[in-house]
């Protein structure tokens, strides 16, 4: 059955209050053939209807890409810099509608929907002002040899449900930027801000460049499997990972995988706890611990560890916790069942242990959403599950240590090597110690952040290849050498 090209009216309110919204493909937004329904996490009652992509409809938005392709790479970086600022510029202009979306599929509260929207506008700017020159290797007197990047061609974008918006944009404005066109999909959990971009790129970026699909888990293994797919940008679980890099191997797509971490931050005793400790805790528990380079275990030297558990504790018990659409929330619910599940078995086996001790949080309110409180845990140490596994929630175990060397051993004691690091007044200190940790990004006295302008991405099992920087704009594109005799030479 051939998909429905009609336009869809934007945000159509269907019977029973949902409203629907459609997927971006060849330029149109366009109902499916299937439906699928969005819960809100603080509710877990459906407020939206969006597409269930069949293969075909997938089919359709893959080769709307593939036509798009030769004239969108024909244009200079100048060119298509100016669409994605356009794009850009349209964000900010639906940031409400789409921050509203993100925040009712999301869980976090609305501030902060608008402050990921509004990162991901600067980072589609920042992308967007990387000098992409040729590289001359080689000029003499006999020979001129460059290295040039070519685009790859239709580039899969995957992303997961914890920042949706910004994962997407970052997608979109790397692909694009380099030449390539771009095929889509968000997680089925969250598929409504992203769908809601696409609609803001309407009339800005040439039919076919963008298209935007929805669908569940079996929609990504069709699109990452398809053979038109020159490269595969993924975000997600290290499990989803594997099975993306497997898919690639068919047709040798290009792969960047942005996985799973489990972030160790060291706090060594000379730190100012005034400024330290707030700054450590917003790093492990902003959207709720759901962020890839979160804190995940906080190690901090013997001399101070009970007064930075004290102050931690504090903070946690002040956090009000409540549906993102109320003013008053400032941490949301963890985004779907599954992980809620997930976290409440972590709990349940923390708990089970008998140095463990929950100092503040541990409890799930009663009610509707999949609600934790931020839980901080002391007294345990590696070789238990909250220690070793990526919770990726609102749950922080801070273990204790003697010796900074020790620390640093212990932190790279991990199968995850996607960022870290060191806190201390005495920055050199730290920087060297920052360096040993095992990981794609060691900062000193901060955590987390993402920068469109420096490169991103995983050591060991966090992930393969970057994203951002030139480094990152790189693994969107071919290198190719062009090598020209500068003086008459017969063809050999
Ligand atoms: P997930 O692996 O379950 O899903 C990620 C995406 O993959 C979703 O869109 C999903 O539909 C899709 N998918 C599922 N099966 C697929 C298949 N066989 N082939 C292709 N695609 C498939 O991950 P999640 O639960 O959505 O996200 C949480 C994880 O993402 C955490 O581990 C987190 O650390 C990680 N993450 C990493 C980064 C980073 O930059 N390194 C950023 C955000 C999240």
């Amino acid at each position: 059955m051939p998909v429905e090209t009609c336009p869809i009216r934007r945000n159509e309110t269907q019977p029973g209050g949902l409203a629907r919204y459609g997927q971006l493909v060849g330029g149109e937004i366009v109902t499916g053939e299937r439906d699928m329904e969005v819960l809100s996490p603080a509710t877990e009652a459906a407020f939206a209807i969006v597409p269930d992509a069949t293969r075909g409809e997938l089919a359709r938005a893959i080769a709307a890409a593939g036509a798009a392709f030769p004239a969108w790479r024909a244009r200079s970086f100048d060119e298509r810099r100016a669409c994605l600022l356009d794009f850009a510029a349209a964000i900010l202009r639906d940031r409400d509608r789409i921050a509203e979306a993100l925040t009712r599929e999301q869980g976090k509260p609305l501030s902060r929907a608008l402050s990921e929207i509004g990162n991901a506008v600067r980072a589609i700017e920042d992308i967007c002002t990387i000098d992409m020159k040729p590289q001359l290797l080689r000029d003499t007197p006999a020979e001129k040899i460059e290295l040039v990047y070519r685009p790859l061609g239709v580039v899969a974008g995957i992303t997961a449900w914890n920042v949706p918006v910004i994962l997407a944009a970052q997608k979109i404005a790397q692909a694009l930027y380099t030449g390539n066109t771009m095929v889509l999909k968000p997680s089925p959990y969250t598929p409504v801000a992203t769908l809601l971009l696409g609609e803001a790129s309407l009339g800005i970026l040439p039919p076919g460049v963008l298209n935007i699909v929805s669908g569940g888990n079996e929609l990504g293994a069709w699109l990452t499997s398809d053979p038109a797919i020159a490269k595969i940008s993924f975000t997600g679980s290290g499990p989803t990972g594997r099975r993306v890099l497997e898919a690639s191997a068919s047709n040798f797509a290009r792969v960047t995988l942005e996985l799973g971490g489990n972030d160790a931050a060291i706090v060594l005793p000379d730190v100012d706890l005034d400024k330290v400790v707030p700054a450590l805790f917003a790093a492990a528990f902003n959207n709720a611990g759901q962020i890839c380079m979160a804190i995940k275990r906080l190690y901090v030297h013997a001399d101070i560890h009970d007064e930075v558990v004290r102050r931690f504790a504090r903070l946690a018990d002040e956090i009000r916790l409540g549906d993102g659409m109320l003013p008053d929330s400032e941490m949301g619910p963890v985004q779907n069942r599954a992980q809620y599940e997930k976290l409440l078995a972590l709990l349940a086996d923390t708990r089970a242990i008998p140095d463990a001790h929950i100092v503040a949080g541990g409890v799930a309110p009663e009610g509707a959403g999949y609600f934790i409180r931020p839980t901080v845990v002391t007294g345990l140490v590696e070789g238990c599950r909250l220690v070793d596994e990526e919770p990726f929630g609102p749950i922080l175990p801070i273990l204790r240590f003697d010796d900074a060397d020790d620390a640093v051993e212990r932190a790279n004691a991990s199968p995850f090597g996607l960022s870290g690091s060191v806190w201390s007044a005495d920055t050199a200190r730290a920087a060297a110690l920052a360096r040993r940790l095992e990981v794609g990004t060691a900062w000193v006295n901060r955590h987390g952040g993402a920068d469109g302008g420096i490169p991103l991405g995983g050591a060991k099992a966090s992930g393969i290849g970057r994203e951002h920087g030139l480094l990152g704009l790189r693994n969107y594109m071919e290198p190719q050498i062009v090598s020209v005799p500068q003086v008459a030479v017969a063809p050999c």
